[in-house]
């Protein structure tokens, strides 16, 4: 070995064991200072390409965050999404600090017109926010929110997860929606919808953003907002990743206290089709304060199975009794959870502990309104399935999210009651087959009650049907698509083609 190479291996050695939490520095010096090999990539429309070392170096250097490629410490926690059954590999990975880094990565990726994922939270079901041999722009180091408690906004970093958002604001005696499980990003979240247990009220994630900093495909910045790029602004309120990547969210905020009544109440499998049918004639008349999720599950270990609900009650203490009041008349639950709580700890409550560890096939859409057919085809298919990992559940909509008119946004879903999910888990690295059959053949029987899907929870949809998922509102968003991103650098979504 050189003497100059030892002493920079050597000293890259010792500072990644003398400070904590540095060990990597060593990697972050190997691109500085060496000439990684050539990396085999592929474009975003499937062409075979290989990338010089000099120019995968010089994105290195242009970087303040890391680039990982497949041998680097941090590259295979970096590339894992939320559903242990998505396993890629990109070529790959920027994890970006701010906006100047993903403004490099995207400048980089349109110069090679490589394949890219942009990754936030990684709850997308069908994993959207990695790919096979692209580039991966990872914003989880990119994550924080400001509250401003006077002008009641936050803003917020577009790699933060959604339970910072609720932590900071609540301390201040705010809120905006976000969803159920803490550690979903704020930004697939958001800029595909956004429901929540104080959605109805509030609206959706995204009609409560009132700007946005953007690194659109020409990797240049823009501010969107009602005054500023009108046209982005509406188009990433339910266009999702298509127009770029979302480095800045600013929430308009609420008040509300910080004690709700939450928790979940279920009966016995046997009351399935009354739960269900109190949910048909009670969800849309609900208060908006009250947020109902009906669920029913065969718990694992054989347990009986249970219908009930999912609840949260955001209104005044006082009017939480008549709001409660026709699911009480239901009778004896088999389990009743329902409790003044913290609001924070509730949005917790439905975490996953090792978040990793599950595969899992989600098959979901929106439903108007609950016929007779829908409530006997759900009570009569939903059958244990052999590990007993499944789940049915609504998340409610409704109330402010339907005041607002489809084309006011590009989420075009307005009069939904709800959004019909059923999933299925796994453990990480067992046969899905079966799991993944059992529900698409429960699914068969429910979807012909569907009024198209959420973009959310996009998976192996053809075009024809994304574009017609967009209702009204298709047509405009190919308009910004081709203004913006021309070459549909950003695909790994509903996705919104170019004709440009
Ligand atoms: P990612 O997988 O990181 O990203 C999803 C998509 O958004 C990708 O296409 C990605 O490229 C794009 N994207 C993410 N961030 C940005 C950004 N900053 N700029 C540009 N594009 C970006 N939905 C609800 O509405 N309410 C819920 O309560 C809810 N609960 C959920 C709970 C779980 C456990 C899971 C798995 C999903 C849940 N969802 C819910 C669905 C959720 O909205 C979507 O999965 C959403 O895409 C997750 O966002 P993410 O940032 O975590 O995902």
């Amino acid at each position: 070995m050189k003497r100059r190479t030892f002493f920079r291996s050597a000293i890259a050695a010792a500072v990644a064991t003398s400070i904590p939490g540095t060990r990597s520095l060593a990697a972050l010096y190997r691109p500085v200072t060496q000439v990684p090999p050539d990396v085999d990539a592929i474009t975003g429309d499937g062409r075979e390409i290989t990338l010089k070392g000099k120019a995968v170096q010089e994105l290195a250097i242009s970087l303040r965050g890391r680039l990982l490629l497949a041998n680097d410490e941090g590259y295979d926690d970096a590339r894992r999404v939320l559903n242990a059954s998505i396993d890629k590999h990109p070529a790959l990975i920027v994890q970006a600090t701010g906006a100047a880094d993903v403004a490099s990565a995207v400048d980089f990726a349109r110069a090679n017109s490589l394949l890219v994922a942009v990754k936030c939270g990684g709850h997308s079901p069908s994993g959207k926010s990695t790919c096979d041999r692209g580039m991966m722009i990872d914003l989880s180091p990119f994550q924080g929110v400001r509250v401003d408690p006077v002008d009641r906004r936050a803003r917020v970093a577009g790699g933060t997860l959604l339970g910072l958002l609720d932590h900071e604001a609540m301390s201040y005696g705010l809120v905006t929606t976000m969803g159920t499980v803490s550690h979903t990003g704020v930004g697939g979240l958001t800029l595909g919808g956004g429901f929540g247990r104080v959605g109805r009220r509030f609206g959706l994630a995204l009609d409560n953003v009132t700007a946005v900093d953007v690194v659109t495909a020409d990797g240049k910045l823009h501010r969107a907002s009602r005054d500023e790029n009108e046209d982005l602004y509406w188009g990433v309120r339910g266009g999702g990743g298509n127009f770029g990547v979302v480095t800045s969210f600013e929430f308009q905020l609420h008040p509300m206290q910080r004690q709700v009544v939450g928790g979940l109440i279920m009966f016995p499998m046997a009351k399935a089709r009354d739960v269900l049918q109190l949910y048909a004639d009670y969800a849309p008349e609900a208060p908006d304060e009250l947020y109902l999720d009906y669920q029913m599950v065969y718990p694992p270990g054989g347990a009986d199975g249970m219908a009930g609900f999912s609840v949260c009650y955001s209104g005044p203490e006082s009017g939480a009794e008549r709001a409660l009041a026709p699911i009480r008349r239901l009778g004896t639950p088999a389990m009743d959870g329902l409790t003044a709580m913290d609001y924070v700890a509730l949005q917790r409550s439905g975490d996953v502990e090792d978040p990793r560890a599950v595969g899992s096939y989600l098959k979901g859409g929106f439903v108007n309104e609950l016929p007779p057919d829908l409530v006997t085809a759900i009570v009569e298919n939903f059958e244990p399935h052999p590990a007993r990992r499944t789940i049915l559940f609504f998340q409610h909509g409704g109330g402010a999210i339907g005041r607002v008119a489809p084309d006011a946004t590009s989420f075009s879903q307005r009069n939904a009651l709800c959004n019909m999910l059923t999933v299925v888990g796994w453990n990480a690295g067992d046969d899905s087959t079966v799991h993944v059959d059992w529900i698409r053949k429960f699914w068969a029987e429910l979807e012909p009650f569907t009024q198209g899907f959420y973009t959310n929870e996009v998976d192996q949809e053809t075009a024809e049907e994304i574009d017609a998922n967009y209702r009204q509102n298709h047509a405009r968003l190919v308009q910004i698509k081709n203004r913006y991103d021309p070459t549909n650098l950003f695909r790994l979504n509903a996705n919104v083609q170019p004709t440009a």
